[in-house]
């Protein structure tokens, strides 16, 4: 089997919405990692892109954009976009994503990686992502792809749209970390919270 199929198949056990896995199979992950790394592209597992950073896990990618239930069209804000690959798949859902990365090498790269993979409507901005884009908000849906504390997540939060999904991986009080998803309901009313599977992301890093 090749491995972009075998990683569809490990998907496949784990993801559910068929919508998301083709998202994964459409989007071409070695153009997103470092040419040393290009032979690893399809194993699921987080790689180095340079910056102490890594491209997450395709798992994960999959899993996150399955719980933001992300519909064409959505307004979405990519939070910690690294090499791009995440935000590629949430456009190939159809979102109108804006991502958003402290490092401007990363940041960089990922307009070239973007471009060359045919996802040129991505905006990737350099800057803080904690403190979200008020320009830009309200969205949809809000990814973040470095892990901090719920309070971290205050200012993001409050850029969701009614009916908007945030999800993000948060550090437990047992030293781990924990998906949530966080919900505005489109009838008003205050924010839901869920918690779910385990992960390992780097941290949020704040600006002062
Ligand atoms: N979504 C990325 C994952 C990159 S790892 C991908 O698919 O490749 C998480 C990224 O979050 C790192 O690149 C890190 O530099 C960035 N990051 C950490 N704190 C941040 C912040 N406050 N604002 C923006 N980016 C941040």
């Amino acid at each position: 089997m090749e491995p972009r199929e075998e990683l569809l198949d490990v998907l496949r056990g784990e993801v559910a919405d068929e919508r998301v896995l083709e998202a994964v199979a459409a989007v071409p992950r070695e153009a997103f990692v470092p040419a040393a790394a290009r032979s690893a592209a399809y194993e699921n597992r987080p790689l180095p892109i340079g910056e102490d950073q890594t491209i997450s896990q395709p798992l994960v990618v999959a899993r996150m954009c399955e719980l933001l239930e992300i519909r064409p069209g959505d307004r979405v804000l990519d939070v910690g976009t690294g090499s791009g690959y995440h935000a590629a798949v949430l456009a190939r859902l159809g979102a109108r994503v804006t991502g958003i990365e402290r490092h401007a090498a990363l940041a960089e790269g990922a307009r070239a990686a973007l471009r060359a993979a045919g996802f040129a409507d991505v905006e990737v901005r350099t800057g803080d992502g904690s403190r979200g884009l008020p320009d830009a908000a309200p969205f949809d849906a809000i990814n973040v792809a470095a892990a901090g504390s719920e309070r971290d997540l205050e200012a993001l939060e409050a850029q969701l749209a009614p009916g908007g999904r945030l999800v993000a991986p948060i550090r437990t009080a047992s030293g781990g970390q924990r998906l949530i998803v966080a919900r505005r309901p489109a009838g008003g009313g205050p924010l839901t919270h869920e918690r779910h599977e385990r992960v390992r992301f780097v941290p949020l890093v704040r600006e002062p």
